[in-house]
């Protein structure tokens, strides 16, 4: 079906302001025919009832949901999962909106999974606890404790305050898919007293994972939750073992997207090398199990590659890297693969016009393992 432009917009979004940009419209990056067909067009259903990537995700702002109507793209992308973000508070507020309902019963009608993915330490563990109960909190540096960021994870009665939260949360923003995501606050520090310094932010994020996925799986015996590689995480925790129902969710944040992760000399951010990036997804995937993990990627991140300013520039979308990128995470048993596409949203699209990448990336990804001749 042709999308036209503005069904892409939310109601209340200036469509005639729109349809000017409309004719101007660039595809964005060239597809040869050979990376990707159309599953839909080329392959027996039956097979395309199975594809090889379980899960073909896009991660978005509140402003993103509010502005464009995501549910129809991501639905003839052929994606699976929309992800919301950034923290908990701010999305259960857009959830109870009129415009979080529609989004939510949009996705139900047209088969959409929903998950959230939230940087979660400071609303599960209310800032206003401090004064109270400052032993709750993390200790910095310089021995005091502070309630700015995260909490310390030895805490008997600060994870007793996360996990209840936790379950609170999930009643509000449930995840269709049983997967959940409170992550660690966005980079950062964790705590530094005589009992958590000796454990890393991974084996501090894993004991806070290990304590929320229990409590979560009382209220919901097939619940996931993710524990977030990433910056701080990006190595796999050593003291530390993830109980049933933790996966691993990879981030590299730090990585190039002009060259495939496969070519492991390049160097992106913080001078990590693709090489060096891959040594960290394969040394958590001896940790944590491959057939859940998922790999959370930037190919479609407009607020990371317009380095998080407006106005925005479109993302380095290129398929023949994307499809590289593919081959190296399935290749490692990888199975559930997402992407950030923040900050496409109703500012985007009058600028640039119909994002029809994403219609690309879900093609790549619904028909791989099945190219010409496979
Ligand atoms: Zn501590």
């Amino acid at each position: 079906m042709k999308q036209t432009i503005s069904s892409v917009l939310q109601p209340d979004v200036d469509r005639r302001q729109f349809l000017r940009f409309a004719g101007s419209s660039a595809v964005v990056g060239l597809s040869p025919a050979v990376l990707y067909r159309s599953a839909t067009a080329d392959q027996p259903a039956s097979s395309v009832d199975r594809p090889f990537f379980k899960t073909r995700g896009v991660v978005l702002v509140t402003k993103d949901l509010r502005e464009v109507n995501w549910p129809q793209i991501a639905k003839e992308a052929g994606l699976s999962t929309i992800g919301t973000h950034v923290t908990p508070s701010e999305v259960a507020g857009f959830v109870r909106s009129e415009k979080g309902e529609r989004f939510l019963d949009e996705c139900t009608q047209l088969d959409i999974q929903v998950e959230h993915e939230l940087h979660a330490m400071k609303d599960l563990l209310p800032r206003n606890l401090f004064d109270k109960n400052p032993e709750m909190f993390r200790m910095n540096k310089n021995g005091e404790r502070v309630g700015d960021w995260n909490c310390c994870v030895h805490s008997k009665e600060g994870l007793e305050v996360i996990c209840r939260n936790a379950v609170y949360y999930s009643r509000i923003l449930r995840a269709t898919t049983g997967r959940y995501f409170y992550w660690i606050d966005d980079d950062r520090p964790m705590c530094k007293c005589s009992q958590c310094r000796a454990y890393s932010d991974s084996d501090q994020a894993l004991i806070l994972e290990n304590a929320m996925i229990q409590a979560l799986r009382k209220e919901n015996p097939n619940a996931s939750l993710a524990h977030l590689a990433y910056l701080g995480t990006l190595a796999p925790p050593k003291l530390v073992k993830p109980e049933p129902g933790i996966f691993l969710e990879f981030a590299p944040i730090c990585r190039s997207w002009a060259h495939p992760l496969a070519h492991t000399e390049v160097v992106g951010r913080e001078t990590l090398s693709h090489g060096e990036t891959l040594d960290c997804l394969d040394a958590n995937l001896e940790v944590f199990p491959r057939e859940t993990a998922q790999v959370l990627e930037y190919w479609l991140d407009v607020s990371l590659h317009s380095d998080w300013k407006r106005p925005v520039k479109r993302p380095p979308w290129n398929p023949a890297i994307f499809h590289s990128d593919l081959d190296t995470y399935a290749k490692r048993g990888i199975r559930h693969v997402t992407t950030f596409a923040a900050w496409i949203d109703g500012d985007y699209v009058r600028e640039f016009g119909h994002p029809k990448f994403v219609k690309e990336y879900g093609d790549i990804l619904l028909a791989y393992g099945r190219e010409a001749g496979e």
